[in-house]
């Protein structure tokens, strides 16, 4: 069987312990290729290849830096399909969102960075004739960047190519359960001759290989994303040793429909919003909130739009719904719609396994599932479910759905559907999310700033923000007379 090998110091090697973990094609519900089991010996002998390496690429000139982002970029291009392909077998999602969304995005994270560091100023002050006062944007040394399952290569790519431009080395941990693009990235980075100990990829689990990567003293910052929990972990962890940290957490996002809205706009939107990557984006619309006087009509035409979707094997090209990542997943997702029935809703459709038949009929397929009839304030509607399930609630006035929008503990991201713009404005000021999105849903600029506020996250990413978070700021003031 294939085992993947980590990426240390320039060469593709085993890990110290020789153990392997099982990596499961979740479409077919077999394991497929083995994982590394890291520890914190293989994540000491990263963190040296990348300290070593620091000593040059801090100081390598940023056009050069550039030039090696922009080759990655470039391969990431020209693997496109093969990329995408690891990607679906990896993650169950279908081929054709790996196609479009997945790979070029990490190519485009290559891409934006490489040409960004180019555009990188810093500021001056100057004190009339007497002094002045620049500040040095000067790398901040090893990064340690962890990431999840739902969007592989994109979210992996995403903090280290920012980390890599700004003249950090990075220690990268992809998700164990989603390793297999990491791994091809590895390939491509020694294809592409960047040089050894920049760039170092450890496969493993979390509390293993990740904790050996957050504890370490020679890790002075952290950019992670993932679970809240997991995040609260890190911190515990890296805030005594006053390590830099971006998080990126998890959300229970708002779409809020109001009657004066473009309906077959925010129809077509809201199926996207709710069930892409079979609702595991960390931005999808997981509760929706409708003005009463279109209620019905939305309930109906979105139960007869949501029946219609295709669940599928993910190569396939006509399924729009592929596995969920792992039986795990699948497990907790379906204990969380028994809750809500618990709870006092009614499952309008979904709410159950698909069998899809012959070679994945043991793979993990679950049917979008719409529930109506909760209260905003219990658990189904507070805690995240990260999967295809949705819950759609009416409301009547704009200051009762600004409560239950702002009623959870998280604030990643919402959606806003209204003609009026006053209104979108003065919603979208009122909203404790770090993302609004008027009349669309994930339309990404890589130049905004991407994060959330209260438990969904610490920092921004994107942009200069990336930039800014992976140099120290240092004022040097000189006096004129
Ligand atoms: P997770 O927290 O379980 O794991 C994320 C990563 O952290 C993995 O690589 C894992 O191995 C590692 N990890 C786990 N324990 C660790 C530890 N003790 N020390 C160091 N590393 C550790 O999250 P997940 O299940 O992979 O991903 C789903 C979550 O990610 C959801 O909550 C989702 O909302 C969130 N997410 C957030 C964003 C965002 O931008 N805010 C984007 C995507 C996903």
């Amino acid at each position: 069987m294939f085992k993947l090998k980590n990426y240390i110091n320039g060469e593709l090697v085993e890990p110290a312990s020789q153990q392997y973990i099982d990596n499961y094609d979740p479409s077919r519900g077999v394991v497929y290729s083995l994982i590394p089991d890291s520890d914190e010996r293989d994540a000491e002998l990263a963190i040296t290849a990348a300290k070593e390496a620091f000593k040059t690429w801090s100081i390598t000139p940023k056009d050069t830096r550039s030039k090696y982002l922009l080759k990655i970029a470039s391969l990431i291009e020209e693997q496109l399909h093969e990329l995408a392909v690891a990607e679906s077998l990896d993650n169950g999602k279908p081929l054709h969102l790996a196609e479009t969304v997945d790979i070029p995005r990490a190519a485009a994270n290559f891409h934006f960075y490489g040409t960004g560091i180019l555009h990188y100023a810093a500021q001056a002050h100057s004190v009339e004739d007497t002094a002045i006062n620049y500040t040095l944007r000067q790398p901040v040394g090893v990064a340690g960047c962890i990431s999840p399952w739902n969007l592989p290569l994109y979210l992996f790519s995403w903090k280290i190519a920012p980390a890599l431009a700004a003249g950090c080395t990075v220690v990268a941990k992809p998700s164990e359960i989603t390793p297999m693009t990491a791994y091809l990235l590895s390939e491509i980075c020694v294809k592409a001759g960047l040089p050894k100990g920049v760039l170092n990829i450890v496969h493993g689990f979390g509390h293993k290989v990740g904790n050996a990567i957050v504890s370490h003293k020679d890790v002075p910052l952290i950019s992670f994303t993932g679970g809240t929990k997991t995040g609260a972990n890190i911190a515990s962890i890296a805030a005594p040793m006053f390590k830099k940290l971006s998080l990126e957490l998890g959300g229970k996002n708002p779409n809020i429909i109001f009657a004066d809205c473009d309906y077959d706009k925010m129809l077509a939107t809201t199926m996207q919003s709710s069930f892409a990557n079979q609702g595991q984006i960390c931005l999808c619309g997981s509760r929706i909130f409708i003005e009463r006087s279109i209620y019905e009509k939305f309930k109906t035409d979105f139960v007869a739009k949501t029946q219609k979707l295709i669940v599928g094997a993910p190569m396939d090209s006509k399924t729009k719904i592929g596995a969920v990542v792992s039986k795990s997943h699948m497990e907790k997702i379906l204990s969380y719609v028994e809750l809500a029935k618990q709870e006092g809703g009614t499952v309008l459709c979904g709410g159950e396994p698909v069998n899809v038949s012959g070679e994945f009929e043991n793979g993990y397929y679950l049917a979008p599932t719409i529930v109506e009839g909760l209260a905003f304030d219990c658990r189904t509607n507070q805690e995240e479910i990260f999967g295809p399930v949705v819950t759609i609630m009416p409301f009547d006035k704009e200051e009762e759905v600004m409560q239950y929008a702002n009623s959870t503990q998280y604030g990643l991201a919402s959606t806003v559907w209204t003609q009026d713009i006053t209104k979108a404005n003065r919603v979208a000021m009122n909203l404790h999310t770090g993302i609004v999105w008027i009349n669309c849903w994930l339309l990404r600029d890589l130049r905004t700033p991407f994060g959330g506020v209260k438990s969904s996250g610490v920092g921004r990413e994107g942009g200069f923000e990336a930039l800014d978070f992976f140099t120290e700021p240092k004022n040097v003031c000189i006096k004129l007379k």
